[in-house]
């Protein structure tokens, strides 16, 4: 049993609250290490040390900063293997799929790497006679993030990387579910050469998370995770006066037309409904075929696919699908949808309630289950399931699919198959959801673009990463100055205007 700890100013430092949480192996189902909650005066000690240090890293030129993290990128892939594999034994995704975990954390590094260019501000020569005028983006202070089990490398790197590319300080309190990669992640940031206190992590629950939302220090916070809780932080982030961004749950729907090529269609959401153990938040969960033609293709196409998906533990390599979901009550939660599905009157096409793994009985595995007539009012089209449940719902017309998904709360990811230029192009342009795949089922924008959904499933107006990283983690001043000797000619007291 490991006894895990927070890494404050430099230092593993052992939790003094005298709570912990269990982190397990989900493949065995046994705990494997223990992880200090944080409590408030935790928190307001990682403040301080962030207070202490961030005045210097700011003042530290920005090209010097972004070195910081090219060297960083360098010690990832020195070191993926040993992430992938940590990652994999609390998480319990495959091997190949938590390498691409860090991996899509490492991209936004890189284009974080570009920050100087980012950072350069604007300048109007002679604004007015003898007046220039200059925008600066400034380094906000100390900033906190708060990421959720499913992308434990991924998305504290989102956060902290242009956070720390632009002069902040930033303190992660990563999910107590899996929390040794983001402390490995601190780690191996400052062997690059990131100075004590600027990246600090802080293990914890609600308490922590509650500290960092009322601490006036903290300037900014993002946050990754349910929907239930985003809306929370956001609102009492927003009510304390800080910058907040929260990005939540999701339901994502993908239509399939006619004309799609069915077993394009068919392998696009094997991999983006199941993959994962559908525990992403960019997993297509719902099918939306077009007629009923093209559902009972699609089905037929399906069926021998789920069911021929293998399930099992990340230590059998290359040789697993999909591994456990995080932990117990995951499993239960998920299986208590799939019952309330098959109670409501939608159709268990692969029933995956039975499942079991020899050797491995006590893992949090669940099989695959594909569901056909779903309807609208079902928990399981209404709820995220956050498992490996592909429900079908079946459209009479591409406008009835298209309202589906424009109805539907959440709007983090969709896609539409199609050989139509014009459908896929009105679907682009009308549908109210962030992030749109035209035959691509799992749409993440890469690195130097922005990554968000609409709806529910985003509270706040700047996206992930990308530009948008750069506006969140900065503030702007605007200097307006004149050398001459006007001052001298006595005061002005109407607003000044350009002539
Ligand atoms: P979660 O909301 O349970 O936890 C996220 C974080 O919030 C964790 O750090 C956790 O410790 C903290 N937290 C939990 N309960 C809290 C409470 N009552 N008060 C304060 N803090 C609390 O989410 P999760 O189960 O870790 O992650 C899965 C969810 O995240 C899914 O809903 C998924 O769709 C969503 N997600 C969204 C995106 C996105 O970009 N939109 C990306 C990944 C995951």
């Amino acid at each position: 049993m490991q006894d895990l700890t927070h890494y404050l100013n430099g230092a593993h430092v052992k939790g003094t609250s005298g709570r912990f949480a269990d982190v397990y192996n989900p493949a065995t189902g046994e705990v494997q290490a223990k992880v200090p909650l944080a409590s408030a005066d935790e928190l307001a000690q990682a403040v301080a040390y962030a207070e202490a240090a961030q005045p210097a890293w700011a003042a530290t030129n920005p090209q010097r900063r972004a070195r910081v993290l090219m060297k960083f990128v360098d010690l990832l892939n020195r070191d993926m293997d040993k992430l992938a594999e940590a990652l994999s034994r609390e998480h319990g995704k495959t091997l190949p799929d938590a390498a691409g975990d860090v991996q899509r954390g490492l991209e936004v590094v890189e284009y974080c790497i570009g920050a100087p260019q980012m950072l350069k501000g604007d300048f109007t020569d002679s604004a007015g006679p003898g007046i220039d005028m200059y925008s600066m983006r400034q380094a906000l202070g100390v900033t906190a993030g708060i990421t959720p089990f499913n992308f434990p490398a991924m998305i504290p790197m989102w956060m902290f990387a242009p956070a720390l590319a632009c002069g902040n300080a930033f303190i992660l309190k990563p999910s107590e579910r899996d929390p040794s990669v983001p402390l490995m992640l601190a780690e191996l940031m400052e062997e690059a050469g990131l100075p004590k206190g600027v990246l600090q992590v802080i293990n914890g629950d609600k308490e922590a998370v509650d500290a960092i939302l009322d601490h006036e220090v903290i300037q900014s916070i993002g946050f990754v995770g349910s929907t239930p809780i985003a809306e929370y932080i956001y609102g009492r982030g927003c009510s304390n006066g800080k910058r907040v961004q929260c990005f939540g749950g999701a339901k994502n729907h993908m239509i399939i037309m006619p004309d799609a090529d069915m077993d394009q269609a068919a392998d696009a959401l094997i991999g983006a409904g199941y993959g994962a153990a559908g525990e992403r938040c960019m997993a297509i969960s719902v099918a939306v075929p077009v007629g009923d033609e093209t559902a009972d293709r699609l089905i037929e196409k399906l069926v021998p696919r789920v069911e021929a998906l293998k399930v099992g533990p990340y230590t059998s390599g290359n040789d697993v699908d999909y591994g456990p979901v995080v932990t117990a009550a995951a499993k239960q939660n998920i299986l208590g949808l799939v019952q309330s599905g098959v109670d409501q009157g939608a159709t268990l096409v692969v029933d995956g309630r039975d499942f079991n793994l020899q050797g491995y009985e006590d893992g949090f595995f669940v099989g695959p289950h594909l569901f056909d007539n779903v309807t609208p009012d079902m928990d399981i089209y209404t709820k995220e399931i956050f498992g490996p449940v592909l429900s079908t719902v079946r459209a009479q017309s591409y406008e009835e699919a298209v309202g589906l998904a424009m109805d539907h709360e959440y709007g983090n990811g969709t896609a539409i198959f199609t050989r139509d230029g014009d459908a896929a192009r009105d679907f682009a342009n009308r549908i109210n959801v962030g992030m749109v795949g035209i035959n691509v089922p799992i749409p993440v924008p890469l690195a130097y673009h922005t990554f968000g959904g609409w709806k529910k499933s985003v509270f706040g107006d700047l996206n992930q990463h990308g530009p948008d990283a750069f506006k969140f983690y900065t503030r702007t001043k605007t200097v307006t100055a004149r050398w001459p000797s006007g001052i001298k000619e006595g005061g002005e007291f109407s607003i000044p205007v350009m002539e």
